[in-house]
């Protein structure tokens, strides 16, 4: 290009070596990123390396999705497993941790890999994809636990499945009687908004409501093709719910939280949960203290409408589940 300006990807950089040709990696980044290439899986689609600013050594964009030699150091208090999912696994792909509701992951790939995931020693584009074989143990398990009310997929990105791979799991856990909501956990429609074709919205007309939660942190990554692919979605009747982590450099002021939930609002994503980021491993660079987030959240009240207004929740230790982080007020009068 005429100014030096690298020329924006078409493709999936999936290399450091990728990144640094993109220009979204300084040469002087490469060997730390190399290190953590060894270790962790790292891809940044188009959608994303276009909405990064290369000359931005903070941009919050980058921040969520260039890898960082950090990543290689764990704190103290980091956990291998920070949900521990396993002793709550009854069959290979699902988590039944809540009496009403069980997590399918059909696959533990993703559009892009996130570099605070909580799943992060798991995720990545070679492995998870379920067998025929679990699949159907899985499906089979939905079908025998009766309490189970809510299916909700997740992964993984269940989104990154084939349209007629994803209508067909949609549709066996929708024609169980005791299934009466379903659930998708989603980076897609904004990390790789070209995927959710008229297809895949089709896909999700199941029968049974369901409910989308979207995976973003900050209001740039809500651009129009992000807002075109979730219209898609909203007009195949589906619900969009949003789901951000609390994430120093990215949205750790109550600006950044207020622009964030307002663009949610205005993309027809009703904000849901704000997470403390879990700790998983390398990941202290992004940790904000809760006593902060709440902080944050208390200079909100008030100045955002309800509707934008989420729940802020941490994931206790050991598979515990969620407690909400308030903030709390004192009662009126
Ligand atoms: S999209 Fe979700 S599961 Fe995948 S890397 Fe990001 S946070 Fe992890």
């Amino acid at each position: 290009m005429p100014d030096g300006t690298p020329p924006r990807p078409a493709r999936t950089l999936r290399t450091p070596e990728a990144l640094h040709a993109a220009g979204l990696l300084p040469a002087g980044a490469l060997a730390g990123a190399a290190a953590v290439a060894e270790r962790y899986s790292i891809a940044v689609t188009p959608a994303v390396a276009a909405l990064i600013d290369p000359a931005d050594p903070a941009d919050p964009i980058a921040r969520q999705y260039i890898p960082d030699a950090a990543e290689l150091v764990t704190a103290p208090h980091e956990l291998e497993d920070p949900t521990a999912d396993a002793p709550f696994t009854p069959v290979k792909g699902v988590v039944h941790r809540y009496p009403d509701r069980a997590l399918l992951k059909p696959l533990l790939a993703c559009p892009v890999y996130c570099r605070f995931c909580f799943r992060r020693e798991a995720v990545g584009p070679d492995g998870g994809l379920l067998t025929e074989a679990e699949l159907e143990d899985a499906l089979a398990w939905f079908a025998r636990t009766p309490e189970v009310r809510e299916a909700i997929l997740t992964g993984g990105d269940p989104l990154m499945l084939s349209p007629r791979r994803l209508g067909e799991i949609l549709g066996r856990l929708a024609a169980l009687p005791h299934i009466e909501l379903l659930r998708i956990h989603s980076r897609v429609p904004v990390a790789a908004p070209g995927l959710v074709s008229e297809a895949l919205a089709a896909a999700l007309e199941a029968g049974k409501p369901l409910y989308l939660c979207v995976h973003a942190n900050h209001a740039r990554e809500f651009t129009p093709a992000a807002i075109g692919a979730l219209g898609r979605l909203v007009r195949a009747g589906v619900v969009l719910l949003g789901q951000s982590v609390l994430l120093r450099g990215v949205n750790d002021s109550a600006g950044a939280l207020e622009d964030l939930f307002r663009a949610m609002l205005r993309a027809r994503v009703k904000p849901y949960y704000l997470h403390q980021l879990d700790p998983a491993p390398g990941t202290a660079r992004f940790a904000v203290p809760v006593e902060e987030g709440r902080a944050l959240l208390r200079r909100l009240r008030g100045r955002v409408t309800g509707l934008a207004w989420p729940t802020y929740v941490q994931e206790r230790p050991a598979g515990g589940g969620k407690v909400p982080l308030g903030p709390e007020y004192p009662p009126a009068g």
